[in-house]
C-alpha cells in the first residue's frame, strides 16, 4: 500500500466514479459523521458517480439510495441491487423465484445448524431486511471468539454456501456473486458501462475481507487506515492508503478526488 498523498492527480481525475463499502468506511463504528455525509455531498457535486457496496441488507439498500446523493445500492455482498426510481426504490436479483425460494428454505436450515453447532453465535440484528443472506454478529454488538468465527465460516461451508465477513458481521450466501462480480454487473446493466472499461474508471474504497474481491479486481483502490487489521485475509491490498481510519479516511480520499477533479 502506498501512501495517498503520492497518488498523481491524473488518476484520481479521471475516474468516472467511487463504490464505496459502508461500514468502519464510510461509517465511524455504525455512525455517518457529519463530515463523511459533507463529503458524500461534495464527491457527488463534483460529478462522480457514487455507488455504496455494502454487506448490509437490501432493506438499508432501499433507505440510503433514498435519501443519500448517491447512483445506486450492491447490498448482501453484491447479491442485491437498489436504486431510485421514480419516488420510490426498485430492488433487484438474479434467478426466478423457484430458485430464490429453495435458497432461502437452505439459508433456514442452515441457520438451525448453526445454533445447534455454534451456539454462542448470534444473528446479526439486521437480518430481517436481508433478501439473499444471513449475517452472525461477530464483531457489532458483541464479540464472537476467532474459532468459534472460524468453525461457523466451516459450518456455512460444509453446506454448500460462501462465507465472507466484514469487520461486524460473518455472511452465508447462496448467491454468486461477491462485492466485484455484483458491482460490476450492477454498472453493466444500470448504465451500460463496459465491465473491463469500469475496472478502470471506477474506484473503490474499503476496510476489510469482504472487500478482498473488490481490492484485487478495480485498479484504484483506497483503503481506510483500519484496513491495516485486515490485511491478513486481504489476497490483494489496495494500492492507495489514507493515513485516517474510517469515516475521516474516507474524507480524506474525498478531498484528493474532488481537488483533483477541480483542477
Ligand atoms: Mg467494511
Amino acid at each position: 500500500m502506498t501512501p495517498l498523498a503520492r497518488m498523481s492527480r491524473a488518476e484520481a481525475a479521471r475516474l468516472d466514479g467511487l463504490l464505496f463499502d459502508l461500514d468502519d468506511t464510510l461509517l465511524s463504528h455504525g455512525v455517518l459523521t457529519r463530515e463523511a455525509y459533507g463529503a458524500l455531498w461534495d464527491l457527488h457535486a463534483s460529478g462522480l458517480r457514487l455507488v455504496a457496496v455494502t454487506g448490509r441488507p437490501s432493506g438499508w439498500g432501499e433507505v440510503v439510495v433514498r435519501q443519500w446523493p448517491i447512483d445506486g445500492a450492491v447490498t448482501e455482498n453484491g447479491a442485491a441491487h437498489v436504486v431510485r426510481e421514480g419516488r420510490g426504490v426498485a430492488v433487484s436479483m438474479e434467478g426466478d423465484a423457484e430458485t430464490r425460494h429453495s435458497r432461502r428454505a437452505r439459508l433456514d436450515a442452515l441457520v438451525h445448524a448453526a445454533a445447534r453447532e455454534v451456539p454462542s453465535a448470534i444473528l446479526a440484528d439486521d437480518v430481517h431486511a436481508r433478501r439473499s443472506d444471513v449475517a452472525w454478529d461477530i464483531g457489532e454488538r458483541v464479540r464472537l471468539e476467532e474459532d468459534e468465527a472460524l468453525a461457523l465460516a466451516r459450518l456455512v461451508i460444509s453446506h454448500g454456501a460462501r462465507t465472507t465477513r466484514s469487520s461486524v458481521h460473518l455472511h452465508a450466501s447462496f448467491e454468486a456473486d461477491d462485492k466485484a462480480s455484483g458491482v460490476v454487473r450492477f454498472l453493466r446493466t444500470r448504465f451500460g458501462e463496459d465491465a473491463g472499461r469500469a475496472l478502470g474508471r471506477y474506484a473503490f474504497i474499503g476496510d476489510s475481507a469482504n472487500d478482498s474481491a473488490c481490492f484485487a479486481a478495480f485498479r484504484t483502490t483506497f483503503g481506510v487506515a483500519n484496513v491495516r487489521a485486515h490485511l491478513g485475509r486481504l489476497v490483494v491490498p489496495p494500492r492507495w492508503v489514507a493515513t485516517e481510519e474510517r469515516g475521516a479516511g474516507f474524507v480524506e480520499v474525498a478531498r484528493v478526488l474532488v481537488a483533483a477533479r477541480q483542477s
